[in-house]
């Protein structure tokens, strides 16, 4: 049973899970939806007068099984450049340490990160400005392809990986292959799509499942299995992973966190017109 808490927090059985608040930022709006028109994509996530769409960033704090576990980490807005701050408009959120510390949580208490991908805005928040790991203690759970793809420095998907944001978290990293159990009830499922090594988190408690989309679903509006991102380093694979998760997860009622949903960023999936939205628990 998924029990609400207050506006962004769950109990599903023994597990809490609470939504943080990572900030925002905007980004090209064709960019985000691949091959779909403006003027289907425009009323769903309205552009401003450069044609970016804001995009929310949401950790989820996950307690569970005695286990403190942090899903994607926010972009680290203290180590972001003003130039590249500027261009994105970013809004930086209040101080992840704060958010914790209101939740009972210190730094040293999170046991585990789980990260979808590596790209900035999902693992930014790992490390201070000072460069020390945010997380002293916390293994920090990314396929292991993804680690390999963004230390490649690959052309295409170079701009989207910093290697400040994992470099010195050498000794925490903890790479995984495919989908594994990397807490009681948390499991990560390998997707690419979004990226080779991308992964989605799926957390069990209390017969009740919620799911982390990370970048697969990253808004509302990307609930429709087609509308992929241009940012999509394998968009087919993208539209089939979705195409194949979504829909069973929907239908059996799951709670559903969209990472860059800028509106109600985690609830269920409901339907809505011809498309769907995501409607906050009660
Ligand atoms: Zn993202």
């Amino acid at each position: 049973m998924i029990e609400p808490i207050s506006g962004g927090a769950l109990r599903l059985g023994d597990a809490r899970v609470d939504l943080l608040d990572g900030g925002a930022f905007r980004l090209d709006g064709g960019a985000m939806f691949r091959v779909v028109p403006r003027a289907l994509w425009a009323p769903l996530l309205p552009p401003d007068d450069q044609n970016r769409v804001t995009l929310a960033m949401r950790p989820l704090l996950v307690r569970t099984g005695g286990r403190t576990v942090l899903l994607d980490a926010g972009i680290g807005p203290e180590r972001r450049d003003a130039r590249f701050a500027e261009r994105v408009a970013l809004a930086a959120g209040p101080p992840l340490e704060d958010q914790l510390a209101a939740l009972g949580v210190a730094p040293d208490q999170v046991d585990l990160v789980v990260l979808t991908h590596l790209h900035f805005d999902h693992a930014g928040g790992l490390v201070r400005a000072d460069g020390r790991p945010r997380f002293p203690r916390a293994r920090v759970v990314v396929q292991r392809d993804e680690l390999d793809d963004a230390a490649a420095d690959c052309p295409l998907c170079r701009a989207s990986y910093v290697q400040d944001d994992w470099a010195p978290l050498t000794d925490l990293l903890a790479p995984v292959a495919g989908d594994a159990e990397v807490a009681p009830g948390v499991r990560v499922v390998r997707t690419g799509g979004h990226t080779r090594g991308h992964q989605v988190v799926r957390v069990d408690g209390g017969g009740a499942t919620l799911a982390f989309w990370g970048d697969l679903v990253p808004t509302a509006a990307h609930l429709r299995p087609h509308w992929v991102m241009g940012f999509d380093l394998y968009p087919v694979e993208a539209f089939e992973r979705k195409r194949d998760l979504l829909g069973p997860a929907v239908d059996a009622g799951w709670a559903h966190v969209l990472y860059h949903e800028p509106a109600v960023a985690l609830g269920r999936v409901v339907a809505a017109g011809r498309g769907q939205r995501l409607e906050a628990f009660a």
